[in-house]
């Protein structure tokens, strides 16, 4: 009897441990890295096979597996690898981390089969995923020795006989149709034994059709230096990662196709990471315009069906490219030769949700295992990675001028205290409203950036100051202008905007803030604009953020208003202005990162103007004109602002000099909570005292900023050492770890 260890993916349950299960002897093919359905106590369920066990366990009785749910190992040996790090580094269980590499939710689905009396014989399992096939035609071997003899009078079967030899790869009927060989010939090839019929799965391509003609540039030398610089690690591969930091307009987007270009004539294939599909739209018809059908797309609005299609096509070689969000990470590829991550610094990347992994980390421990080049490219590198940079673990590349010689746009600060003080309630500034009439006067466009997070509309109470607060979680309720309703951010709870104060009973209710609905009705009224709004509530069709943007490229609207979203990626040339209204509002969050974003998004925003032949013009509104991060930002100087910004990293103990772990425990009971996360602070602080060289740094526990969301209280501790080695493995063997309503968020992006 064969045994194989199995990790069980049960997602109710945390389980760590493995358990070994019997090979029957028609499931003899099943090996590590394969799918299968096991039985575990009264359930069927899914299983991933980790390792071949010597024996039957001892202490269990060692039940069968009782099917394989693909026709080849899901898992090749990086892929294990790989898998088997994240549950180590993440603190998931290994099935968790494992589910990661599969499109889709599983859901086993068992299909009875009975023999011809009507008796139950055996359980036929399959996944929910449909494989749509159809049914092409081979030739055989008899059918070539047919065509070498060669029958004058069979005309129409010979012809056929000529297609199908000539063909590389099984074709359907629809196309033999289409080269006149109709279905009765086929139908006799198949009989005479000259022709078979195999079944081929057909691939879905949402993304088909979407094409651009190919463009060639003449290469920049700064573009041409960072090319032959990747180009070195692809011809003679060995893992290098490259940090190419250009300013925005710097021309990335070459840089990545011709790199792209030279692994794929080395027939390597290759992964492109992107922030988002919808907001690099751009990206992807580059790519395609280059590339054509190699290229395969894997957004988040995918269905799993087609998400496993472009899996698919990954793993057999039938395309050569994938572009793809955060999840793509754990595409299943068949020789994969460089991997691309565009705008590294976003935050996206990070999945905020268990397992709460880092597409960069994993991309890069990937790129580690399989000895392949990454390159890393941002106009404001995360601060890590551009530590890395300049200590030379990474390559550092540089695009310092615009690739079309543009120059970078000219930054105006509003300080919006004096727009105050001489009577100015407006959103806009004095400045921001002319520009954006001259704007409109000229036939330009303007992009308007609302930076909203902790800054929406919310309703207040003008007696007692009370704000309304959403009843299931502790933040206070959005209004919404087109339901006339408040909404919460963080479940969803809708509700209607009370006549009275619920605290004080007074009826003079307030609304505060500026939300975008609030800025576009301002901005509306201005002579000559034609605004468009892009924000979550604008953007939730499959391809709303690409027909907004296309709108506003045809000119057909001169401004667009909106949140983060709005900032990014872009590429318009009759952009000639951006107004940011408020610049700092992302400044004072209590988060360490606060102020790379929000120089990260300004620096982005300004990028966006002037990238054509007419030059840019920034108006930045503040009510906090010399907070250094601002003045920064204004001159757009990233290197200065990363000097400094790492020299308080360094001071305050934050990453990239230490690095972090954030532990949420959410309960109902906040005692109960509260005492669960009291003892897992002891349990750190034990660790502490034995380990004094660790320089363990244990916080907590105390109340999330959101203390509550969705009647769920929550607990944090946060834990810094400059090397988390020793904590994730003390945590790895103990009982916490196993606890469903502990969540360990390694790296945090946010704390
Ligand atoms: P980034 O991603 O660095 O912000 P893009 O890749 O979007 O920049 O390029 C900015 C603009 O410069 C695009 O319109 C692109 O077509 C153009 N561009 C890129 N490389 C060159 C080049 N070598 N010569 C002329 N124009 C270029
Ligand atoms: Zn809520
Ligand atoms: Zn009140």
């Amino acid at each position: 009897m064969k045994y194989i260890n199995v990790a069980i993916n049960l997602p109710v349950k945390n389980l760590f441990k493995q358990f070994t299960y019997a090979v029957p002897p028609q499931l003899d093919h099943v090996d590590v890295g394969w799918r299968v359905v096991v039985p575990f106590g009264y359930q069927t369920v899914e299983g991933f096979v980790t390792s071949l066990a010597a024996a039957a366990p001892a202490e269990y009785e060692c039940k069968e597996i009782l099917a394989t749910l693909d026709t080849r190992p899901w898992f090749d040996a990086e892929m294990l690898a790989t898998a088997n790090w994240l549950s180590e580094y993440y603190l998931c269980s290994p099935a968790e981390a494992m589910r990661l590499f599969i499109p889709g939710k599983t859901s086993i689905k068992r299909q009875a089969v009975y023999n011809d009396e009507g008796k139950l014989i055996a359980y036929d399992y399959e996944n929910k995923l449909k494989i749509k096939t159809r049914i092409c035609f081979v030739v055989t071997k008899a059918g070539r020795e047919a065509l070498v003899a060669y029958n004058k009078r069979l005309r129409a079967q010979m012809h056929a006989l000529e297609v199908l030899a000539e063909a590389e790869r099984p074709l359907s009927g629809e196309e033999l149709a289409s080269v006149q060989v109709s279905a009765a010939t086929l139908r006799i090839l198949c009989e005479k034994g000259w022709s078979e019929r195999s079944e081929q799965r057909v691939l879905r391509n949402s993304y088909a059709n979407r094409t651009e003609l190919k463009e060639s540039l003449h290469l920049t030398d700064e573009q041409r230096q960072a090319v032959e610089a990747i180009g070195s690690a692809i011809t003679e591969p060995h893992q290098e990662t490259f940090l190419l930091q250009g300013i925005t307009g710097s021309g990335k987007t070459e840089v990545y196709l011709r790199a792209a270009a030279q692994a794929m004539e080395a027939g390597k294939q290759v992964l492109l990471l992107v922030p988002e599909i919808a907001l690099t739209a751009q990206i992807v018809k580059r790519f395609q315009a280059w590339f054509g059908d190699e290229v395969a797309v894997a957004h988040s609005k995918l269905s799993q069906n087609e998400r496993a299609d472009v899996w698919y096509k990954m793993r057999t070689n039938s395309a050569k490219l994938l572009i793809g969000v955060r999840s793509a990470v754990f595409a299943p590829f068949s020789d994969l030769g460089l991997i691309i991550i565009d705008e590294e610094h976003e935050s996206s990347y990070k999945q905020d949700e268990r397992p709460n992994y880092h597409a960069r980390t994993v991309a890069l421990k990937r790129a580690q295992l399989s000895g392949i080049p990454v390159v890393l490219g941002s106009a404001t590198p995360d601060l890590e990675s551009f530590y890395k940079a300049r200590q030379g673990t990474y390559t550092h590349l540089r695009l310092l001028q615009r690739a079309n010689g543009s120059m970078l746009p000219h930054v105006e600060i509003a300080d919006m205290r004096l727009e105050l003080q001489r009577g100015n309630k407006s959103v806009l500034s004095a400045a921001l409203n002319d520009a954006l009439l001259q704007t409109a006067v000229q036939g330009e466009q303007a992009i308007v950036l609302l930076n909203r997070r902790g800054f929406s509309t919310f309703v207040m109470c003008r007696d007692c100051g009370e704000s309304i607060v959403c009843p299931h979680c502790a933040v206070a309720l959005v209004y919404h202008s087109a339901g006339e309703a408040m909404r919460c951010h963080y479940c969803g709870n809708t509700a209607p905007i009370p006549d009275e104060c619920p605290n004080c009973h007074s009826r003079r209710i307030r609304f505060f803030g500026t939300g975008t609905q609030k800025a576009e009705a301002e901005i509306a009224e201005l002579p000559e604009i034609r605004i468009l709004r892009m924000d979550q509530d604008s953007t939730v069709k499959k391809f709303a953020h690409e027909d907004i943007l296309k709108s506003f490229s045809s000119g057909e609207y001169n401004v667009l208003l909106g949140t983060q979203m709005v900032a990014k990626g872009h590429d318009i040339p009759n952009v000639t202005l951006v107004g940011i209204l408020s610049a700092d509002s992302t400044l004072n969050l209590p988060d360490f990162r606060a102020s790379e974003r929000t120089f990260a998004l300004l620096t982005q925003a300004a990028g966006r103007a002037g990238r054509g032949d007419r030059a840019g013009h920034v108006v930045l509104q503040t009510y906090d004109p010399d907070n250094p991060v601002i003045k920064l930002a204004a001159t757009q100087d990233y290197d200065a602002f990363a000097a400094s910004e790492l020299e308080i990293r360094q001071e305050l103990g934050y990453p990239p000099y230490t690095e972090i772990l954030k532990i949420t425990v959410l309960d109902k009971e906040e005692v109960r909570g509260s005492s669960l996360a009291q003892r897992i602070v002891n349990f750190l602080q034990t660790l502490q005292l034995e380990h004094p060289e660790q320089e363990l740094l244990v916080l907590g526990p105390f109340p999330a900023i959101v203390a509550k969301v969705r009647d769920l209280y929550r607990m944090n501790i946060l834990v810094k050492c400059p090397q988390m080695e020793l904590v994730k493995r003390a945590l790895w063997n103990s009982e916490f770890k196993e606890c469903r309503n502990v969540f360990f968020d390694v790296d945090p992006v946010s704390v």
